[in-house]
């Protein structure tokens, strides 16, 4: 990590409510610092604020997994023929909260997960400042082929992948939804909203909470941004009863 890369995240730690951090663990692991969350003991709150165990997440998780099956060989966008693999999601199947960013990147179409460059680094260290961990909720994007040179996904790329993401919201049952950057809150509301004028606010679709917050890779480049992303993860920790 480079010294920038390691200045940026500190501050966002820093921002987020941390107080120290892991320096052993961190050494140990040879890569960026490990979180330790603050306050209250996080493995008790994840019991209460993740998707039941057992039947139903097994069921929801067989039926994820069907479905990504089905959808592998996807052509229905001009997209496929420069994908590596179909990205299609990641996490509990039975989320109460899952995250909607825009397409897949370099990284995510070569190993097929979402969110696991730099971007997708960030994205965890917030999930791990709200008491959580990557693997209780669920991740998935707008569109799940990499746009080339990581260009914006095309309303009609939108429009052709957006049943998929319906039908992975119908799987997973979010209580809470939180859009990342504009491509997500576009593609759950049919239409462009400018992400300036909605973010930190509530909104509902379809009786669900949506909380519309910047991308990761938009506080990778405006880190002063990053202190209303966590304002905006303080709401949804309230929503989902975790304490801030
Ligand atoms: S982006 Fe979506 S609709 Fe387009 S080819 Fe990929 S899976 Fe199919």
């Amino acid at each position: 990590m480079s010294d920038g890369a390691l200045r940026e995240e500190l501050e966002l730690l820093r921002d987020i409510g941390f107080t120290h951090l892991d320096l052993d663990a961190a050494r140990a692991r040879v890569g960026p610092p490990t979180v330790v969350a603050p306050a209250s003991d996080s493995t008790v709150i994840r019991e209460s604020v993740v998707a039941p165990s057992g039947g139903q997440s097994d069921d929801a998780g067989a039926a994820l997994a069907e479905f990504a099956k089905s959808i592998a060989e996807c052509d229905l966008c001009r997209l496929a023929s420069g994908r590596t693999q179909v990205v299609f999601g990641v996490g509990n199947p039975s989320a109460r909260l899952m995250f909607i960013g825009e397409g897949p990147g370099r990284d995510e179409d070569i190993k097929g997960e979402p969110f696991v460059g730099r971007a997708g680094e960030l994205l965890t260290d917030i999930i791990k400042a709200m008491k959580l961990r990557r693997e209780d909720v669920y991740i998935a994007n707008a569109v799940k082929c990499r746009p080339p040179e990581n260009r914006n996904p095309e309303p009609d790329e939108m429009e052709a992948c957006r049943p998929y993401l319906m039908r992975q919201i119908d799987l997973i049952q979010p209580e809470v939804i939180v859009t990342l950057g504009r491509f997500g809150l576009q593609t759950l509301f049919e239409r462009s909203i400018a992400i300036s004028s909605v973010r930190g606010q509530w909104m509902d679709w379809n009786g669900r909470r949506v909380m519309p917050t910047y991308h990761p890779a938009y506080l990778l480049r405006n880190p002063a941004a990053k202190k209303d992303v966590w304002s905006d993860m303080k709401k949804v920790m309230a929503e989902l009863g975790i304490a801030v």
